[in-house]
């Protein structure tokens, strides 16, 4: 008989967001007219703007005519796409880093994951904790790690606590990494990195011989001018980093699929002989075999982020957004709860009240506010005690959710 893939078999059985469904159908079943409030997963609620719709149409109606029929495009994505975004996301920064060097795709979540398919089984790993689960769980579908223990935590993973003691941003690990997992703007906590704290993991990264994985999906998210958006604003992480972006939270592309990945030429890693071997090359045959593109439409709308016009859009989504994790942050911090977060990332972390666990929470926000947010601990052990809500929401929605916990 065929064989599974065991790995998947140590992966902890309630996913998060699977529990979260289950706990609120329940309710839903049992209380039929409660007005339920979605403050959980982070998805964006406002449309696509105008100028990626155009954008869309335009391509969609040239796909209709012989001449601008488009059939398999670049495995790396339109060069047109990769240009405009080392153009404006990297260079207009200072940040060297080429169109060449652009791999488009359709999610970040995906990309964060195949990457495995290029780096070694042997590598020592470490993750924040809490953390984006799907680093974790790619991970141990990959069989880069043991089995879970108790606390949820896999045998063979290096877990970095975050905390309000340590500002939400990791320390140093102590013991040697090679693969660093690091997420600023960070889901769950909504916590940013300084450009010193970036040097400093860098540092560690070179000196060490390791590579970081730096999740920049909520980059856009930073209103602080002094914080960087990109790992590559700091010396000497083109030696040593590979940055993920997408387009699903700045413009609203969850939906519609645009992402990419950065992989500077020159960055290298060790074959088992010991030679070193450039990462570009690698991921680029892992690209060309593997994906076949993001469609021809999709990439026209994800240019067009990059028009006056896309631009102007995408400044208004994000200022919407992040007037809602304004006044998240407001009206729980009247209601005497500690919040974290929510300044430069379009989530806010709160500590759960009165030792309440993160479940607890969950429950009694369900049952007496009928509003859904996520339980801290669902992110990893160190998440206990804490809770995350998403501002990604209707005004109307945020509004009335407050007025709902203000209440209780
Ligand atoms: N990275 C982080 C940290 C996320 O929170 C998410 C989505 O919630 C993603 C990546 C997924 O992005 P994409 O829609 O591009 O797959």
């Amino acid at each position: 008989m065929v064989q599974v893939n065991g790995n998947y078999l140590k992966l902890k059985a309630g996913y998060l967001f699977p529990e979260i469904g289950r706990r609120v159908k329940a309710f839903s079943t049992a209380h039929p007219d409660a007005p339920l409030i979605r403050l959980g997963i982070g998805d964006v609620t406002e449309p696509l703007p105008q100028a990626c719709r155009d954008a869309m149409k335009i391509a969609i109606d040239a796909m209709g005519t012989a001449e601008g029929f488009h059939g398999y495009g670049p495995e790396q994505g339109y060069a047109w796409l990769r240009e405009a975004i080392a153009t404006h996301d990297f260079q207009s920064r200072g940040c060297a880093i080429s169109a060449d060097e652009i791999f488009v795709s359709d999610g970040s979540k995906c990309d964060s994951s195949n990457i495995l398919d290029i780096l070694g089984e042997g590598n020592r790993i470490a993750v924040t904790d809490p953390v984006y689960p799907v680093y974790v769980d790619s991970n141990v579908m990959a069989g880069r790690t043991g089995q879970a223990g108790d606390e949820g935590r896999y045998a063979g993973l290096s877990y970095l606590p975050i905390s309000a003691d340590n500002g939400f941003t990791a320390e140093i690990p102590s013991e040697p990494v090679d693969l660093i997992y690091l997420c600023f703007p960070n889901n769950p906590t909504g916590a940013v990195a300084t450009k010193k704290q970036l040097t400093a993991w860098v540092d560690y990264a070179r000196k060490n011989g390791a590579l970081i994985l730096f999740d920049a999906a909520y980059e856009a998210f930073i209103q602080d001018p002094e914080l960087p958006h990109s790992i590559y604003e700091i010396d000497g992480a083109r030696d040593c980093a590979i940055e993920f972006r997408s387009f699903s939270k700045n413009a609203g592309f969850t939906g519609t699929r645009c992402a990419f990945t950065v992989v500077p030429k020159g960055l290298k890693g060790k074959a088992a002989n010991a030679e070193d071997v450039e990462l570009w090359g690698l991921w680029n045959r892992r690209q060309s075999t593997k994906f076949n593109g993001v469609s021809y439409i999709i990439q026209r709308g994800a240019e067009a982020v990059y028009s006056a016009a896309g631009q102007q859009e995408v400044k208004g989504l994000v200022s919407f957004y992040m007037e809602n994790a304004s006044i998240i942050r407001k009206q729980l911090s009247s209601a005497g709860l500690t919040v974290y977060g929510g300044e430069h990332a379009p989530y806010v972390w709160i500590k759960t009240p009165d030792g309440m666990d993160s479940w607890g929470f969950f429950d009694h926000l369900l049952n007496n506010a009928n509003v859904v947010g996520t339980p801290g601990s669902g992110f990893g052990a160190a998440g206990e005690g804490y809770f995350r809500l998403s501002a990604f929401n209707s005004r109307a929605n945020v509004d009335d959710a407050m007025a709902r916990i203000q209440a209780l």
